[in-house]
Order: C-alpha cells, then structure tokens, then sequence
C-alpha cells in the first residue's frame, strides 16, 4: 500500500504540486472534488478549484489542463500561474480587487490517470478530445479527425452511443454550471504537442466553417495584440485551420451554452504550446514520448513557465471587462465578423 502511495505520488508530481497549492491558498478557494478517477487499483481525484465572485453574474474565466495525460506542460503552465496568483494575494490589494471581479474556476488535471501513465488518452484507451457528442461537419483526416477502429490506434472516440467517459462527464458537468447563467465567459485549454507555433485556437473543430463566435473571438484578438504588442509569440487562428476532428469537447461546451443562452458571450480557446520547435532545439526528445510533449531541459521548461503568464493575466482583465469588449450590438458584431473574415478566411 505505502509502495503504491509512493509509485503514485513519483508518477504524478502534478497532483501533489495541486495538493500542495490547495493547502497554501485555502483561505481564497472553493474546491470540490466531484469525481474519482479510476486507474488500476487507486481512485485519483479530479479537482475542480472555484475562486474570486461568488455573485451569480460574474464573468467567468475557466482553465483547463491535462486533458491529454501526457501533455504536462499545459497542466505545469496553470499551476505556475495559480502559484504566483496565489502569493500576490497575500500581499497585493490589486490582485485581490481584480479576482473579485471575476470567477475563476480552474481544473488543471481532466486526466489523471493518463498523467500517471505518461498517456494521452485515459486510462480506458480514449482520447477525450475526440470523445464528446458531436459529429464533424465535412470529412476529417484519417485517424486525427477521431476514429472507432480501435482504443490501440490513437485518437480512438470510445463506442459509439455510450455516455462520455468520467473524466469529460466531470468536466463538462463542471463547466456547464460554471457558465449556465453567465453572459460573458472565456475558457482556455492548455495542450501541447503541434507545430512549432504556439497557438489559440478558437472552434469549431468539428467544421472548417466560420464559427458563430468568431466575432468576439477577432475582438479578444485585437485587443490582446494592440495592448501587447510586442508579445507576439501567439498565432490567433481557428483550429479547423490545422485539422478538423469529431467529438471536441469546447465544440460540444459551446453549443451546450448557445442553447441555454442564446445571447450570451462565451470565447473558448485552446492553447496548443508548439513542441516541435523545443524538438528542433534538441533531437534528444524524439527519443522518449513523454518529450514530444513536453521540455526536458529546466531552463526550456522555466521559460514555458514564464511565458504565457502575461497572457494568464490578460485574461483575467478582458474576462473581467468583457461586456465592455465583446461585440454585442447588432453594428459592432458585424464589423468584427467581417474583420475575422477578411483575416482568417480571406477570398471568402
Ligand atoms: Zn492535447
């Protein structure tokens, strides 16, 4: 039993990292733990961590990361922020005004079990991100757009008609209360893995058809590039861009959203770190997996760290005045959907 601790607690220093934040920033969170997720013999816990407003309306940001086990970086990248967001509280009235503004939910391990075994897909051969209801619109690529075939082939969806698996049923569970009575909220999924960019993508993935949010999304897009100018590390782009898939879970969020809020704003976006460039920097991570994925050297791995924290904090602000931002009369919609269309889908 203490040997199956320890295995566990080496396999997963993301998990005791979390308990470990939990305990230092207590006093400022809600936390529930409203699923356990089974691998082998253990039941791991899925956290889901409330902080900021508790007012009904207030604008929520949620983070997301370890969806995809193998991926760590994204799950580190949240962590590091919860950290420094955690002791600014202790000492930083601006910190503490700006998190009441808002509600922050974060859930940075969807997949522990996956994140145990140095996985992408659960502990059940799925791969979450293809695993939610939702059918792709034009024909996807081969294998990546989700498959049936089998859990021993990537990108498998899981049986047809069988509810999502328990770590999608926990997540979007989550986030579909967290947003039900919002009218303005933004998400961010944090992966990595594509490419030598990093990316924000925004839906849909299920249609290589301009998304109906698409507007808000150019107005985030704007506003982020003209108060950070010289950040430009990000390529804002939808993500049928780079491939369309079935089962995507923010496609499935989104519509869940629409139909219970017909008006509202809600912007989700994935962060997809682009590992082929720390490939690049180092042939040494074609050799291992689990460093396709993520940076093995600690001065790549701090840099990671510390770059998408001005982004983080971007967020927290626009998410916070998003009703002052996002398009919502009928004149500035227009403006910002033909704007999206003329970057993004030009010749259109
Ligand atoms: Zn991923």
């Amino acid at each position: 039993m203490i040997q199956r601790i320890s295995r566990l607690k080496a396999a997963l220093p993301e998990l005791t990292e979390l308990e470990r934040l939990i305990d230092e920033g207590s006093q400022h969170m809600r936390i529930r733990v409203p699923a356990h997720i089974q691998h082998g013999e253990d039941h791991l816990p899925f956290y889901v961590i409330e902080m900021g407003s508790t007012r009904k309306d207030a604008p929520v940001l949620a983070l997301v990361g370890g969806v995809h086990g193998v991926e760590r970086i994204g799950t580190q990248v949240i962590l590091s922020f919860l950290k420094t967001l955690i002791r600014r509280l202790r000492w930083d009235p601006a910190a503490i005004e700006q998190l009441h503004r808002i509600r922050l939910v974060i859930i940075p391990i969807v997949n522990p079990g996956g994140m145990a075994d140095n996985s992408r897909t659960n502990p059940n051969g799925v791969d979450l991100m293809r695993n939610a209801p939702v059918e792709a619109l034009q024909r996807t690529p081969f294998l990546v757009g989700g498959q049936r075939i089998s859990p021993k082939l990537p990108w498998y969806r899981g049986e047809r008609d069988k509810p999502m698996e328990p770590e999608n049923q926990a997540l979007t569970d989550a986030i579909h209360h967290a947003l039900k009575d919002q009218p303005f909220c933004m998400s961010l999924d944090c992966h990595s893995g594509f490419g030598t960019k990093d990316r924000l993508w925004f839906p849909y993935a299920k249609s290589v058809d301009p998304w109906p949010g698409i507007d808000s999304a150019h107005a985030m897009t704007e506003l982020f590039e003209y108060t950070y100018p010289h950040h430009d590390l990000y390529l804002f782009e939808p993500q049928a861009h780079s491939y369309t898939t079935s089962g995507d879970v923010w496609d499935y969020l989104y519509d869940d959203y629409r139909t219970s809020q017909p008006n509202g704003c809600y912007l989700p976006m994935t962060l997809e770190m682009g590992s082929w460039l720390w490939v690049k920097k180092n042939p040494r991570h074609l050799f291992r997996y689990h460093s396709l994925f993520n940076p093995i050297l600690p001065h790549r791995q701090q840099r990671i760290l510390r770059r998408h924290l001005t982004f983080f904090d971007f967020l927290m602000s626009a998410t916070a005045t998003m009703a002052n931002w996002a398009p919502t009369d009928a004149l500035t919609q227009q403006h910002h959907h033909m704007a999206a269309l003329t970057r993004w889908y030009p010749g259109r």
